[in-house]
């Protein structure tokens, strides 16, 4: 007997995975170092016990679009919602990618974007970010017209850099979209809350771009797995043909629901963030060997001038786990560090200033 072999035109995966250690300093997943305000889960907990359970849920999860777009100032026709952000792109590739078709992706990036090309057997174009990570329009508007890619896939902020884009780029490569006719501009904005730019003001009914966001992040509900996406009404409709018929559990759609009356709370979180990402990264400038990219999200990626994966396990050896990107190409002897709280980055810090002569160059 024989088990079959699984389709070939996967790509040589290696499926997804960052490595969780035992250890008491989590900062390398990008998750809020946050819970939830409390009055959330009660408020989430006590809607569920009214839900009949033996129903199907609301397929078009009608109460959590029309939340999630009133909370962005846009009618509920623009936005799909699903299990995660992961989802939405899943969603989004296979409607307007998939076998015969190509996706653009702006290396070093989020790996789902080609991983989850490759599952839905999109041929991946690979183009390069500047040194400084950043995408330049020019070049992105040549790779576009040349290779005509179906999806293009933007992450900014982005991950594992930090980097954001300004609107003029963003700009320039939703022009070289709409120039080649065919394609679709999906700007990934995981962690777009921690960053000044954001691409929502763009989206309009005949223009082709998609907007992703998460709760993961930003709203510290990683568990819940939810993300949506905000485009055209078209395309949105879609995405509703291809996702499967209730994807989204009623308890998700409430979790959302319930999770915008909390806005100030989140917001207050964000800017908590974002001050203590201002001290972090200070304080990191001031360490001797190590380089800080700008970061317009919740983590921080830092280039050790020295041996990075050996630095990364000595912080482990005390207590510490952050991202070892150190061996990924263009990445070399990079660390990404996820904003804690201020205790959690106090230790990081202070195990840095212990380890980094021990690996320097
Ligand atoms: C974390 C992350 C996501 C999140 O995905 P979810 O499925 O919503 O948890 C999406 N895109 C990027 C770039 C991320 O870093």
């Amino acid at each position: 007997m024989s088990l079959p072999s699984p389709r070939p035109d996967r790509g040589a995966l290696e499926g997804y995975h960052s490595p969780q250690l035992d250890v008491s300093v989590r900062l390398n997943t990008n998750e809020s170092p946050y819970e939830p305000p409390r009055e959330f889960v009660d408020a989430w907990l006590e809607a569920l016990r009214q839900v009949p359970l033996n129903r199907y849920p609301d397929r078009a999860a009608t109460e959590l679009r029309r939340g999630i777009a009133a909370a962005l100032g846009q009618p509920a026709e623009r936005v799909f919602a699903a299990n995660g952000s992961n989802e939405v792109l899943q969603t989004l590739l296979l409607t307007y990618a998939g076998p015969g078709r190509r996706s653009l992706v702006f290396e070093p990036t989020y790996a789902l974007h080609a991983h989850i090309s490759h599952i839905t057997a999109t041929e991946v174009v690979t183009a390069e970010r500047a040194a400084d990570f950043t995408v330049s329009p020019t070049e992105a508007g040549l790779v576009i017209a040349a290779e005509r890619p179906a999806v293009v896939l933007l992450c900014s902020p982005n991950n594992p850099t930090g980097t954001v884009e300004s609107r003029a780029t963003i700009e320039a490569l939703l022009a070289a979209v709409i120039d080649h006719g065919q394609g679709l501009l999906v700007v990934d904005e995981a962690y777009g809350e921690f960053a000044d730019e954001s691409a929502l003001e763009l989206v309009a009914d005949d223009v082709p771009l998609v907007v992703v966001r998460t709760y993961s992040k930003v709203w510290s509900l990683a568990a819940m797995r939810l993300g949506f996406a905000v485009g055209p009404p078209s395309i949105i409709e879609e995405l509703e043909k291809t996702v499967l018929p209730y994807h989204l559990a009623s308890a998700t759609q409430l979790a959302g629901r319930e999770a915008l009356r909390f806005d100030s709370e989140m917001r207050a979180r964000v800017d908590t963030l974002i001050s203590e990402r201002r001290r972090l990264a200070a304080a990191l400038e001031r360490l001797p060997g190590l380089t800080v990219y700008p970061s317009g999200a919740n983590f921080v990626l830092v280039r050790v001038d020295g041996d990075g994966h050996a630095l990364w396990q000595r912080l482990v050896e005390r207590g510490i786990l952050v991202r070892d990107f150190s061996r990924w190409p263009r990445l070399d002897n990079c660390l990404r560090i996820t904003v804690g709280t201020p205790e959690e980055d106090d230790a990081l810090i202070t195990a840095l200033r212990e380890v980094l002569t021990e690996v320097a160059a």
